[in-house]
């Protein structure tokens, strides 16, 4: 893929999260990364999405310097940064602040995985970061939110769960593309409506049992997975 084609994608997954009414003002961004030449494309800083074309965003390397572009990108561009650094099997990071994932968030709590539906995108609960300390908000603050979500994940591969949320804050995505990591954010925000809805309607409900769960994940993302088109 040429660098073309990744600002078509990278837009067209920005884009995406506004249809998909994950995105409201200028509350999120996806990025995209051209590991041949260790650049990613984001979103640039503060730009509405009605305003927003491909040719604004923003080319950035690893060590978070804008090599090409004329405007600022995204202020969460040092956490995309941490983790293209961290995990080189992603190709895509997204963040929002969508309603439902962004309210568990705040409530400091994991998604628990009620359903298959959950099943299907993650083994498990989806993971809530723990908060940022004072001195990590002061000292690099987009910085150490990345490398906070890196250390949530230390014993597991980071496309096993494809997001997380950090407390106080909202959800991350990501994927082996930017479309990719755009879907695992609509796919994070249902999950998060679902888990709620399913806690109200019962309160006393526990998690789906552990050999249905399994039978789901394993089924599209296990060594025999046979869900979907070959
Ligand atoms: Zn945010």
């Amino acid at each position: 893929m040429n660098l073309k084609e990744l600002r078509d994608e990278v837009y067209e997954a920005n884009v995406r999260l506004v249809e998909d009414k994950l995105v409201v003002l200028t509350w999120g961004n996806a990025s995209g990364i051209d590991r041949d030449k260790g650049i990613f494309l984001i979103k640039p800083s503060g730009v509405p999405y009605a305003k927003l074309r491909p040719e604004h965003l923003v080319a950035v390397d690893l060590e978070a310097k804008v090599v090409e572009g004329t405007m600022n990108p995204s202020s969460d561009t040092p956490t995309h940064v941490e983790l293209y650094k961290a995990w080189p099997e992603i190709g895509g990071v997204v963040h929002t602040h969508s309603t439902y994932a962004t309210s568990f968030a705040q409530a400091c709590l994991p998604i628990p995985c009620q359903g298959t539906t959950h099943a299907d995108f993650c083994p498990g609960d989806v993971p809530c970061v723990r908060a940022l300390t004072k001195d990590e908000v002061e000292e690099g603050y987009e910085k150490n939110t990345g490398l906070a979500i890196i250390e949530d994940f230390a014993k597991r591969p980071p496309m096993e769960c494809p997001g997380a949320i950090l407390s106080h804050h909202g959800p991350f995505t990501w994927g082996k593309n930017a479309l990719k990591a755009a879907e695992n954010a609509v796919i994070l925000e249902n999950v998060a409506l679902m888990a709620l809805l399913t806690r109200q309607i019962n309160p006393a409900i526990g998690p789906i049992p552990a050999h249905i769960l399994n039978k789901h994940y394993m089924r599209k993302h296990g060594p025999d997975a046979y869900y979907g088109q070959k």
